[in-house]
């Protein structure tokens, strides 16, 4: 038996791709290839196709016997969402409820979401717990809460069993430095910041100063890419144990500010990083930051990497990188 990991050539379906693997699974990976890198799928069988093409789908089922999907083909940018939520509700929820019913025609019961912080909208109570009332504040969170309520009205009517894990903000790279983050074009502050480290943008742009923190600018919870995987993996393995759907947040329960980010990241690549002060990005909650005892009880399951450690294997990764496309 196989596991299915759809979007396994992005940033976090490719560590996991390859987290399980080491772990002594099959994985078969599908991904269209629309924001995935082909060079990031560094171990499993390959296809590539569309989630949202059943015709497709049907021949990956039949021709792999598969356990468990893991879907990770999400688009992510909060900023994109609110400029194109059509894009977003299209792929994000439109095409997981393909997916879902592709599931169901194949008899595959067993499906690990990957959800977001972000379906919390502003909160309430610091840090996050999965009881917080869930009201996201752009398109993005969501269309990840849509898919949430699909999931449990599947699980009563179909008994399609689900895990959703709520990552806070994925971050750091592979410490072996085989795969990383690699977005076209990027959004995301760690890997800006580097962009800024090595004169490919002259500053990075610090999206508001004025929110209620200690500095005023944004506080997010940093969580290892490699973290996520391992919880993916136990997430996965009590489903299939269990047959129980269950849902969690996965942090740090510790925020860093935009400024502590960066002043981290101007450390330990030893460059003076220049910064300038912009508006507020339209969406963005002021604090996010997950307590991440339920996955501790349940899954046994505790971040290993600190924030230190995703801006160092996130830029020995990214130093990497750089030097492959210059050759
Ligand atoms: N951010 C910023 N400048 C940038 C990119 C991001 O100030 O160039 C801020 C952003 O507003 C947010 C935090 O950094 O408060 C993390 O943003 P990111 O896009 O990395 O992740 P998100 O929290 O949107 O998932």
């Amino acid at each position: 038996m196989s596991i299915l990991i759809v979007g396994g050539a992005g940033y976090i379906g490719s560590h996991v791709n390859k987290y399980l693997h080491r772990a002594g699974y099959d994985t078969v990976v599908v991904d269209n290839l629309c924001k995935g890198h082909i060079e990031s799928v560094c171990c499993g069988e390959f296809f590539c196709g569309d989630i949202g093409d059943e015709a497709f789908m049907d021949r990956v089922f039949s021709s792999c016997k598969i356990e468990a999907v893991m879907h990770f083909a999400a688009y992510a940018y909060v900023g994109e969402s609110v400029i194109s939520p059509s894009e977003y509700y299209e792929n994000n929820v439109i095409k997981t409820k393909l997916l879902l019913d592709s599931m169901r025609r194949n008899s595959v019961n067993n499906f690990i979401f990957s959800s977001t912080c972000a379906t919390f909208g502003n909160a309430t109570e610091i840090p996050i717990t999965e009881t917080h009332p869930q009201n996201p504040i752009n398109p993005y969170g969501f269309t990840k809460f849509v898919v949430e309520r699909m999931l449990y009205d599947y699980d009563n009517a179909y008994g399609l069993r689900s895990c959703i894990f709520r990552y806070f903000n994925a971050s750091g790279a592979d410490p072996e430095c085989e795969i990383g983050e690699w977005h076209e074009p990027e959004t995301h502050l760690i890997p800006i910041i580097f962009e800024a480290a090595t004169g490919k943008r002259a500053a990075v742009s610090i999206f508001g100063t004025d929110y209620p923190t200690t500095d005023g600018t944004c506080v997010r919870d940093y969580i290892h890419v490699c973290d996520l995987a391992e919880a993916h993996k136990l997430g996965m393995e009590r489903l299939i144990k269990t047959g129980v759907s269950e849902n969690y947040n996965l942090g740090c329960g510790k925020g860093y500010s935009v400024r502590e980010t960066i002043n981290m990241a101007s450390e330990i690549t030893g460059v003076n990083i220049a910064t300038i002060e912009t508006e507020r990005r339209k969406g963005d909650p002021p604090t996010l930051i997950g307590a991440m005892q339920k996955a501790e009880k349940l899954l046994n399951w505790k971040p290993k990497y600190s924030l230190k450690d995703s801006i160092e294997t996130a830029w020995n990764w990214y130093v990497k990188k750089e030097k492959l496309e210059k050759k």
